[in-house]
């Protein structure tokens, strides 16, 4: 058996391995003792977030924010950067999604056993909530990369026997209850957190704080003796990835003091909760030195909300060998030795002929409408074309904008088949999401017999990259400046899928008219009106789909594979979060 030292890659005989340690559970093998040294006392980045998406069986994710998180997870052990990660455990999941005929979704917990996938840690903290001691412990899943490197991921949990009933459930449902409940959480994930890494160990230099849910973190670095305001500037680092107002979350000054009175001494409280309450992100804001938006979009908007502080751009990426389908990952093997590891190598996919990148496609094609046969019963034609759109049931997606007119549909189908496959969860408060997957299937009943339409049941990761691997054409029509950045166009990029999307997040910086794909609707620089930014999205939306798309898919097959071809040449290689984790530890990190 080959196994690999977790600071520098090595690959090592576990007999011969010449330093060995055993910490937290596990035993861990080194060749040479300054790794071993490294690996026990050496500092780390402590990257904090509420929902991390390593993989379908761990569901502890709603969306792209978790999803994101998992990708930084395994390109900081690909790339040998010294992180340890902390998130709850989420014992319920987020929602389990099943789906009526009629479109209406059932909310099911999606019940997972941590024991089945984490090694249960010894260390128990505390945690002071209202005037409770709140007992926590924490699950470990070492995230071991392929080439070595290894992120420890800790799943805080307060579902322990001393603990009272209610707050044995703080650590269930993400983003379930009402805003005590997510209050609760926060105070177990930011102070907790930073209590359990102590605890286990772990030396921190650096911590990220991943959304602003995890930021009282920094009012429990605060509380050191040694430490002040600039102190714990100089070591936090915040990633904010909410474009509009309405959507940064303010607890009331009346609920937010007596839950965090035990813990936040009087001076803090003053400082820090305002009379209208307290922002987690205002916290963030302002003890963090490092902060930064997910595009320069979102930088932008961000620096207009919050003016006075120095907000910096670093758009994100998806992890590529997690995102390539297998054919792609062939191909790519084959032609581009290392492009797992070095996605810049992504560039020389010209490289590749057309009729090899035609046949990986059409293999992850295949697999996606095997898929889609197996969990429904429609069939779908791999010689028609596919446009996938997944993601949240959120109404600033608008996941329905395509079924604006259904006559217009049927019309443009007659002249050039396409068929529709689509997924997302609502979230189980979120009624208008709700209301939108019935109207999805209400629309796909319409068009029985014209147009084939699915509705996939449960999005999850796995369900992601068969679709995002599987579709010819990756949908997106985001309201904008909503989508601050948007990361499953990445993924279809990264396997020759062509982007159709509205200009907003990262596409504005990955879109090349005709080159990288399609642009819906008007530039962000545009001051138009909502009636008037809709015209224009559904006249783009239909006629490019109409004399752009549905032609060149059909007619002009050269054409269309050089555009596959720019995707991963012109995106791919630089949308991944191996350039990202790059960007945080030489500017952030260091
Ligand atoms: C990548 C991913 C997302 C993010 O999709 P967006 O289109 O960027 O919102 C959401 N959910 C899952 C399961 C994903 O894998």
């Amino acid at each position: 058996m080959v196994i690999r030292d977790p600071v520098c890659g090595m690959p090592l005989e576990p007999e011969s391995a010449p330093y060995t340690a055993e910490v937290r559970g596990g035993i861990y093998y080194f060749s040479s003792k300054l790794c071993r040294d490294t690996f026990l006392e050496g500092a780390r980045i402590a990257y904090f977030s509420m929902e991390i998406g390593i993989e379908s069986g761990i569901p502890t994710y709603s969306g792209g924010l978790g999803v994101l998180a998992g990708d930084v997870i395994k390109s900081s052990a690909d790339l040998l950067l010294p992180m340890v990660a902390v998130t709850l455990v989420n014992r319920r999941g987020y929602v389990r999604q099943q789906l009526t005929p009629a479109g209406e979704q059932i909310d099911l917990p999606d019940e997972w056993n941590p024991a089945e996938h984490l090694r249960e840690l010894p260390e128990r903290v505390t945690v002071r909530i209202e005037e409770r001691d709140v007992a926590v412990r924490a699950w470990l899943h070492d995230y071991w990369s392929p080439v070595g490197g290894l992120v420890p991921v800790l799943f805080l949990d307060t579902d322990l026997e001393e603990n009272a009933p209610e707050d044995r459930g703080i650590t269930d449902y993400l983003y379930g209850g009402d805003q005590e409940y997510k209050l609760k959480q926060s105070i177990v994930l930011g102070i907790g957190g930073v209590r359990m890494l102590e605890a286990v160990g772990f030396r921190i230099s650096k911590y990220h704080i991943n959304e602003s849910h995890s930021s009282l973190l920094t009012l429990e670095l605060l509380k050191h003796r040694d430490m002040d305001e600039e102190k714990v500037r100089t070591r936090c680092i915040f990633t904010t990835h909410t474009p509009v107002q309405v959507a940064f979350e303010t607890f009331p000054r009346e609920m937010s003091v007596p839950l965090l009175r035990s813990e936040i001494p009087p001076v803090l409280m003053d400082r820090y909760v305002e009379t209208d309450g307290l922002s987690l992100t205002t916290l963030a804001f302002d003890l963090s030195k490092f902060v930064n938006g997910v595009s320069p979009a979102h930088k932008n908007y961000s620096q207009q909300l919050f003016p006075g502080f120095h907000i910096r751009a670093v758009t994100n990426g998806v992890h590529p060998h997690t995102w390539t389908s297998r054919p792609f990952r062939s191909l790519f093997d084959q032609y581009i030795p290392g492009w797992a590891h070095e996605p810049e190598l992504l560039v020389r996919v010209d490289e590749i002929p057309h009729e090899d990148i035609r046949h990986a496609h059409q293999r992850a094609k295949q697999i996606l409408i095997e898929y889609i046969s197996r969990v429904t019963n429609v069939e779908m034609d791999d010689g028609v074309l596919t446009i996938g759109f997944a993601r949240r049931a959120a109404a600033y997606k608008r996941a329905t904008l395509i079924f604006s007119d259904l006559d217009k549909i049927r019309e443009i189908n007659r002249r050039g088949a396409f068929q529709l496959v689509f997924a997302g969860k609502a979230h189980p408060a979120d009624q208008v999401g709700k209301q939108e997957i019935r109207q999805i299937h209400e629309y796909i009943r319409q068009l029985d017999g014209d147009v084939k339409v699915v509705y996939l049941e449960n999005y999850s990761m796995d369900m992601a990259a068969i679709m995002t691997a599987g579709s010819d054409v990756w949908l997106n029509t985001p309201l904008p400046p909503y989508e601050a950045s948007g990361t499953s166009g990445m993924k279809a990029a990264l396997n020759g899928a062509i982007n159709f999307s509205v200009l907003d997040g990262w596409w504005i910086e990955g879109w090349i008219e005709g080159t990288t794909g399609w642009a819906i609707g008007p530039g962000p620089d545009e001051q138009i009106s909502d009636d008037e930014r809709r015209r224009r999205e559904l006249q783009d939306l239909y006629s490019k789909l109409q004399y752009l798309i549905i032609p060149t898919y059909y007619h002009k097959t050269d054409e269309w594979a050089t555009i596959m071809r720019s995707s991963i040449a012109k995106i791919a290689y630089y949308f991944n979060t191996h350039r990202m984790m790059r960007r945080y530890a030489s500017e952030a990190y260091l």
